[in-house]
């Protein structure tokens, strides 16, 4: 038995625009008052009518370019009926037919994953269940009405888990390079909507499991679980019958990140239900092809350019440049440490340190990187004082970390710590005489396998807390030890 998972994903930017995409109110809504941005167009009072954002529709574009799509000459907004109490006009106004951005495709680890489409639509409001002088009751907070959203569709051309998350984290790194969104996931301004079904070969007859559509997914480890939860329950479904459910309903399941499992939540309506229609009060838009080529030329660099770059003008390999270069703020604290610079040694020095310290420490405290805090005088004179050879590459990893966290300078660190490289000889020949006491067979041992000298200088470093010279420690080693 063979099973494929065939994984498409729908994901959802919230766009940075000042205003909102239908009418001139903020379209600021983290710790805002509830139903402060509001106004009879994004209240859906009656008369009210909807003027497009242009910027917002530009930037939709712009995300169309980067991911490689062919852009619509008119594209049309249409109506999609239905209803939810924080949906005040009970329909949204999205694209359907004629959405911006079309055809796209981007290539992740060797896979290329075709872009179906690229569409401009608003957000909905925010519903809040809670309960209130002792009863339950629903409070909703139309500040998110209105909110301009793209919606970037896959076609089903993920077959792992781990290709859904890195696709995810590639979408999200572009919209960020653009300077479109801040795509964040936990906060909600970029979200994902995995649909999943199972390809199944067995005994020469091939299966498809009914396709679901994961919703709640609330974070990138949350999508790859959901996904990873509901390929174990298709195939343990298939497993009990032999056979799949004579369904070719699409079903909508939620995802419970602490149970770490998917729920039936309801059968997904198809297109039909929603009574598509174009909407009347907006005309159709199209941008002219100079328009469109002038946003093409001013697209800022893109990671696969920022990639290449960095190993051409920095001589960094494929593989630190790929690293630096998929997260965004990495290459903005990158290049400001590097300024003019182009002198490759330090640029290596300053990757090594962003790649090696700096970044388990971020991972460890799930943090991103502060540029504010990265002090590109403090990178420069902790090189040279290596290159000079007063410090040793390992202090210059934990100092530069400890001047992050705490904004000193990290020479003075060194100096404080009694980290400047020791390569006095006399203090050096105290430290190795030591050694050898704390290790009397280290002689004996040494006429038999000259490799545990590699030892006795790592016993040295560790009682120069990282701060000896190691080239002189293993000269001074071998003078003695033959
Ligand atoms: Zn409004």
């Amino acid at each position: 038995m063979k099973i494929t998972p065939i994984i498409g994903l729908e994901v959802h930017v919230e766009l940075n625009t000042t205003q909102k995409m239908f009418c001139s109110c903020s379209a600021s809504h983290f710790h805002v008052a509830p139903n402060t941005h509001t106004c009879p167009v994004c209240l859906a009072l009656p008369g009210a009518l909807p003027v497009p954002n242009k910027t917002a529709c530009l930037s939709c574009i712009k995300i169309g370019l980067a991911l490689n799509c062919s852009i619509t000459k008119t594209a049309i907004f249409e109506r999609k009926n239905y209803f939810y109490p924080d949906l005040p006009k009970g329909y949204q106004i999205t694209q359907l037919q004629t959405p911006f951005a079309v055809n796209g495709h981007i290539k992740i680890d060797g896979h290329t994953i075709r872009i179906n489409r690229a569409h401009m639509e608003e957000d909905t409001g925010k519903s809040q269940h809670q309960p209130l002088d002792g009863q339950n009751v629903t409070l909703i907070d139309y500040n998110r009405s209105g909110v301009p959203l793209v919606e970037i569709v896959s076609e089903p051309d993920i077959d792992s888990s781990t290709l859904a998350k890195n696709y995810i984290t590639q979408i999200q790194q572009i919209v960020r390079y653009l300077g479109v969104s801040d795509a964040d996931i936990e906060k909600g301004s970029m979200r994902c909507e995995p649909t999943i079904n199972l390809k199944i070969e067995k005994d020469g007859k091939i299966y498809h499991t009914p396709l679901v559509e994961i919703k709640n997914v609330a974070s990138l480890t949350g999508a790859q679980n959901a996904i990873d939860y509901e390929i174990k329950r298709q195939s343990e479904e298939f497993n009990k019958t032999g056979q799949v459910k004579n369904s070719t309903n699409k079903t909508t399941r939620g995802f419970s990140a602490d149970k770490g499992i998917t729920f039936l939540q309801r059968l997904k309506e198809g297109s039909a239900d929603y009574r598509y229609f174009p909407e009347p009060d907006i005309p159709p838009i199209a941008f002219s092809k100079s328009e469109i080529d002038q946003l093409k030329n001013t697209l800022p660099e893109l990671p696969d350019q920022k990639t290449t770059r960095y190993q051409k003008d920095y001589d960094l390999s494929d593989y630190d440049s790929t690293r630096l270069c998929s997260d965004f703020s990495f290459t903005q604290s990158f290049e400001k440490v590097m300024g003019q610079s182009t002198d490759k040694d330090f640029a290596k020095f300053v990757a090594n340190i962003f790649l090696g310290s700096l970044s388990a420490y971020l991972n460890e405290s799930g943090q991103e990187i502060d540029s504010g805090k990265i002090n590109p005088d403090y990178f420069s004179s902790v090189f040279t004082a290596q290159t000079d050879n007063k410090i040793s590459f390992t202090v210059a990893k934990d100092i530069l970390l400890q001047s992050y966290q705490t904004g000193q300078d990290p020479l003075k660190i060194a100096q404080d710590g009694g980290l400047m490289q020791v390569s006095d000889t006399g203090k050096l020949e105290d430290m190795v005489d030591k050694v050898l006491q704390d290790n009397p067979n280290a002689k004996a041992d040494y006429q038999r396998n000259s490799n545990i000298i590699g030892f006795l200088v790592g016993q040295v470093m560790k009682l120069s807390a990282g701060s000896a010279n190691p080239q002189l420690v293993r000269l001074i080693l071998e003078k003695k030890l033959k």
